[in-house]
């Protein structure tokens, strides 16, 4: 972890310490490490007095991760959907930006330009590949770790008020922390690395209570998530020669089964245990985009081809990005054509690569 040394922590306790207000920015549709690292970035900055600390959010964070902020209140959590003006003047007025779980200032969709035009102190804390580093003043990017989660986790241990003692953290703070990582990893199943295990054993120890956390994320559902998980695996999974599954969720589909932001987070995972599948790509028709999920095994990059055709990025094995209607495809319809022939471009050129 190159970026966590005694230099950069000084640094990064001084703006915080010399910051009036703060702001903690993450990506747009949060998930659970986007919301467990800036709820306990959250919880971290209030042990200290005198800081008005504010969380901005492009949109709202599923239901299912609503434990989290619970006790935060709705002046501390803004959402740029929901009060834009005020989401733009927190970025905009704040004295130290801290960006958490992402990489380019684009993967917060409409808070872009706030923090572009923000003259404030920005650093990062990232777990993503090519992060923008011009963009901050200070960075903490590391991408063999679990989570963003972990990283700050890792980065709080460091600090004075912490000092390697998960017990001082505010226990909401560890137990958001705990939250993040266990989303970003799958519950444990993928990205997780020594310092991931030292982190959770020292999280338990301190009381952290994992089952109410696997409850809370795991066991609240309604039924329609299952109904329509099944309905995908059975009618719309489709597999290619390549080794390619994919699945595509049209509006029509989302609406049927009142599909709700979060309704199918791990789903593509799930082709992923068939043995000649090879790499996994979920698409979910949006309001003017067409969202990408890949999951690849190793050897495969999801990283490159979201980011050589799906306009996006994120990890080697987990990544996402959108495509652009007009520019990419001319409607839903044409989906599943732009993934059989982009996918067997990619791995005809990876073959040619590697012979
Ligand atoms: P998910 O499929 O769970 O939405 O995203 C998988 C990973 O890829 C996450 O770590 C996420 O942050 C990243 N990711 C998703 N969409 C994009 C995107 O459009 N651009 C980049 N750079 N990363 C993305
Ligand atoms: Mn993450």
């Amino acid at each position: 972890m190159h970026d966590i040394n005694s230099d950069n922590i000084s640094r990064l306790e001084k703006l915080i310490s010399q910051a009036r207000r703060i702001a903690i920015v993450t990506h747009m549709k949060p998930d659970g490490d986007a919301m467990g690292s800036s709820v306990a970035l959250y919880h971290f900055i209030g042990m200290c007095a005198g800081h008005s600390v504010k969380i901005v959010l492009n949109d709202r964070y599923p239901d299912y991760l609503g434990f989290l902020a619970e006790d935060i209140p709705a002046s501390d959590m803004i959402i740029w959907q929901e009060r834009p003006a005020e989401a733009e003047t927190a970025i905009k007025d704040s004295d130290l930006v801290i960006c958490l779980d992402f990489n380019v200032f684009h993967r917060t969709d409409k808070l872009e330009q706030a923090l572009t035009e923000s003259k404030a102190d920005k650093v990062l804390i990232d777990h993503h590949l090519n992060p923008d580093r011009a963009s901050f003043e200070l960075s903490f990017s590391e991408t063999d770790i679990s989570s963003a989660s972990e990283l700050l986790y890792h980065i709080l241990m460091e600090t004075g008020k912490i000092a390697h003692d998960a017990t001082m953290l505010p226990h909401r703070a560890a137990t958001a922390l705990m939250t993040g990582m266990t989303t970003d990893t799958n519950n444990f199943a993928n990205s997780t690395y020594p310092s991931t295990f030292r982190m959770a054993s020292a999280l338990l120890a301190s009381g952290v209570d994992r089952d109410e956390i696997l409850s809370r994320l795991y066991n609240q559902y309604g039924e329609n998530r299952l109904r329509v998980l099944g309905h995908m695996m059975k009618d719309l999974l489709t597999i290619t020669e390549d080794g390619v599954a994919y699945i595509v969720l049209d509006k029509a589909t989302l609406e049927h089964y009142n599909v709700q932001e979060g309704d199918t987070e791990g789903f593509v995972n799930m082709p992923l245990s068939i043995a000649e599948v090879r790499m996994s790509i979920m698409l979910k028709e949006d309001k003017d985009r067409v969202r990408v999920s890949i999951r690849s095994k190793k050897g495969t990059s999801a990283n490159t081809c979201a980011r050589i055709y799906f306009n996006g990025g994120g990890h080697e094995n987990a990544a996402g990005g959108r495509l652009n209607i007009p520019e990419d495809i001319s409607g839903i319809s044409e989906a599943a054509g732009y993934i059989e022939e982009k996918t067997h471009e990619y791995f005809t050129k990876e073959n040619g690569n590697k012979n």
